[in-house]
């Protein structure tokens, strides 16, 4: 946790200040969100083949200005995002009216919605959020209470060693400008094995994971089996559980 930050339940909000101020450049493919705009095909065709989305309920944690929130939904879900970013919602809000795809946007964290909601839904979605809140095994525990038995939970976040330092800080932020610079903390990235430590710990069974790369040559992401820096996991929730 930054210690400078003030702290109000799971939420660090100087992360969220951060989102709120940046809020209005969501949808542009070209602005500070470009990178999740570019991986967001990779990432819901990974789903995709992962689990069904078609017709099944799902709520997506930490979904920003729902760019994988419409997605799913465009595929035929029923989709729940929740932000604690009020900025970012409000854009995902318009946002759905511009291209009419019905999803249902909340202000909440996991923990609350996990209180007021538990084993409502099939799927949970939580990408690119847990290198962002002061206790990511708390949101953890909470996705394994929002979904069914027998339902998928899939995280992504980005790896803890000297190649993500490189890659994800001083090359995206510094280098190649592909993120704004303070957007990512290194010792909040999370390792592989440490996001299925918790996630077993928290009642999650590991179904398989894959890596996200970005070669800077020709500008694409690309996925693979490589975990070193952006990876994403695909969990179950055990049936008898
Ligand atoms: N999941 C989206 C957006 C990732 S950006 C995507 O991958 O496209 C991270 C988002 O997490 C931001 O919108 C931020 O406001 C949100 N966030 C940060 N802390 C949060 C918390 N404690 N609860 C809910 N959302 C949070």
């Amino acid at each position: 946790m930054n210690q400078s930050s003030p702290f109000r339940g799971n939420v660090d909000e100087t992360e969220v200040a951060k989102f709120n101020a940046l809020a209005a450049r969501w949808w542009d493919p070209e602005g500070d969100f470009r990178p999740l705009h570019e991986i967001n095909p990779l990432r819901l065709d990974w789903i995709r083949q992962s689990t069904q989305l078609a017709g099944r309920r799902i709520v997506d944690i930490g979904c920003g200005g729902g760019i994988l929130t419409e997605s799913m939904a465009d595929a035929g879900a029923t989709v729940t995002g929740i932000d604690m970013a009020e900025g970012p919602l409000t854009v995902a809000r318009l946002h759905q009216v511009e291209s009419g795809v019905a999803v249902d946007y909340l202000q909440s964290t996991a923990e609350e919605l996990a209180d007021q909601r538990p084993e409502e839904f099939d799927v949970v979605t939580c990408l690119e959020m847990l290198e962002h809140v002061p206790e990511p095994y708390e949101v953890i525990r909470s996705c394994r209470t929002l979904v069914k038995p027998g339902g998928d939970v899939f995280f992504s976040t980005i790896n803890r060693n000297p190649k993500s330092f490189v890659f994800a800080i001083v090359g995206a932020e510094y280098v190649l400008k592909l993120l704004p610079a303070g957007t990512h903390e290194y010792s909040k990235f999370i390792r592989p094995s440490e996001l299925d430590a918790w996630a077993r710990d928290a009642g999650l069974r590991l179904i398989s994971s894959i890596g996200l790369h970005y070669n800077p040559f020709t500008r694409e992401f690309s996925l693979g089996d490589n975990l070193d820096v952006n990876y994403l996991m695909h969990f179950r929730r055990p049936a008898d559980e």
